[in-house]
């Protein structure tokens, strides 16, 4: 008999119709003997609406008052999955963040997850009951409702498999894994049977939002089995693990991540002193502005342009703060640009290959796509480009790197 944390999505319980499927999966893993935690989102949609109905009020609601009302999304589902369940003769019980006690720091609408009661859990268990989790959402030491950020569902999956050391968390999506990149942009794209805790984090934090990139980290921290599977479909899935063994077979580059999120600033004719990065970065980071990527060109009057990337949600509060640096420091100009992209490859492979940057270069230019920025790491190698060339960047990359389905008969 196991013990699985399964974490249903948005989709996957986007309709009575739909929950009432997932009722009877979790109904077939009842009968199988197996003890069952569920973890749902919201319905699809349901977050996004609610969140559009603050920003009626205010472009930017209290985050406080924002979490208190976007938790109800996922409060709706869990009782409808426990009244299903019930409804077959499944004994459940439905518990919100604050009922399980799920606390977290205070960070409204991003907070982490601290600690994680699992007494009631344990108890309800062993009386035989499912219990229904609401994902995202969880309560600070003070009382008040917090939520875990875009997608913070898997989080509260994989959180509660760690707390109560299940045998596996199974996230349950609208694909049947974990792709070589999203397979809503790269038809040809394969499911992985397996991908490193390494490259799949990677893959989250460079814009692959099929898992919360919390969700991997915590897996990885308390070793976690962590499985990504269709809801609705059978299948091995994708299993994120520790080993990176055959490395005869093992591909240079297991995916390929992109993100529409970032947008660029650059501050031109900087006097060229010791210094510079501080003066221009320090007051982007004092405002509480995330910087990604960094790039440094001198130029030949002894001045400097200084590139970089942040979230676009920040952008036009960072170009505030960088004109102010600008006139401060006697810059030229100051120029922004929100038309880019970021194109990751992702591989553990990379370490074992040479070459595999200017591959990507190659395969880029070959498609007449300008590079912009560039970074790399020990397992990736990112670009910035202009937006619009962005899914042919993808689905070059995809070609170059091998990882094409085989195309089927009649294509
Ligand atoms: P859920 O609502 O179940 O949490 P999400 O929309 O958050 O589902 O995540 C699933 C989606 O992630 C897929 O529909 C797919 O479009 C997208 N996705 C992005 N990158 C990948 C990838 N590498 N493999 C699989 N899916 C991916
Ligand atoms: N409902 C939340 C969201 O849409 C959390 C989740 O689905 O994981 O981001
Ligand atoms: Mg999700």
């Amino acid at each position: 008999m196991a013990l699985i944390v399964q974490k249903f999505g948005g989709t996957s319980v986007g309709s009575i119709e739909r929950i009432e499927q997932v009722a009877e999966k979790v109904q077939k893993f009842r009968e199988n003997g197996d003890d069952i935690v569920v973890v749902v989102s919201a319905m699809s949609g349901e977050t996004n609406r609610l969140i559009g109905l603050a920003k009626q009020i205010s472009e930017q609601p209290v985050p406080r008052e924002l979490d208190v009302m976007v938790s109800t999304g996922e409060q709706v589902t869990i009782a409808l999955l426990a009244m299903a369940l019930i409804k077959r003769g499944v004994p459940a019980v439905s518990y919100t963040g604050n009922q399980v006690r799920i606390l977290t720091d205070s960070s409204f609408t991003k907070a982490r997850i601290m600690q994680i009661d699992d007494q009631k859990l344990r108890a309800d268990l062993k009386a035989g009951r499912v219990v229904v989790v609401a994902g995202f959402q969880g309560v600070d030491e003070h009382g008040n409702i917090t939520t875990l950020g875009r997608g913070g569902s898997d989080t509260t999956g994989v959180a509660l498999a760690a707390a109560l050391k299940a045998d596996e968390c199974q996230i349950y999506t609208d694909v049947d894994g974990v792709y070589t990149t999203d397979p809503r942009v790269v038809p040809k794209a394969q499911r992985l049977d397996k991908i490193t805790f390494e490259e799949m984090l990677e893959m989250a934090s460079l814009g692959s939002k099929v898992l919360q990139i919390r969700s991997v980290e915590f897996a990885g921290k308390y070793n976690v089995p962590l499985r990504v599977l269709h809801s609705f479909q059978e299948g091995p899935g994708t299993l994120i693990t520790t080993d990176e063994e055959e490395s005869m077979e093992q591909p240079i580059i297991s995916g390929i991540a992109f993100n529409r999120d970032e947008a660029k600033l650059t501050i031109r004719g900087v006097p060229d002193n010791p210094g510079v990065a501080f003066k221009i970065l320090g007051p982007i980071s004092a405002a509480n502005i995330e910087v990604d990527m960094i790039v440094q060109n001198i130029a030949h009057d002894n001045t400097t342009d200084f590139t970089f990337t942040v979230h676009r949600n920040d952008y036009l509060s960072a170009m505030r703060v960088l004109e102010n640096t600008a006139r401060e420091i006697g810059a030229r100009e100051v120029i922004g640009d929100t038309d880019i992209a970021k194109v990751s490859i992702v591989g553990v492979g990379m370490r074992s290959h040479a070459g595999v940057a200017s591959r990507m270069f190659e395969a880029l230019a070959k498609e007449g796509i300008n590079i912009q920025m560039i970074s790399t790491s020990e397992i990736k190698v990112s670009v910035v480009i202009e937006e619009k060339y962005l899914e042919l960047a993808v689905r070059a990359l995809h070609t170059a790197f091998e990882l094409d389905a085989p195309a089927r008969q009649g294509e």
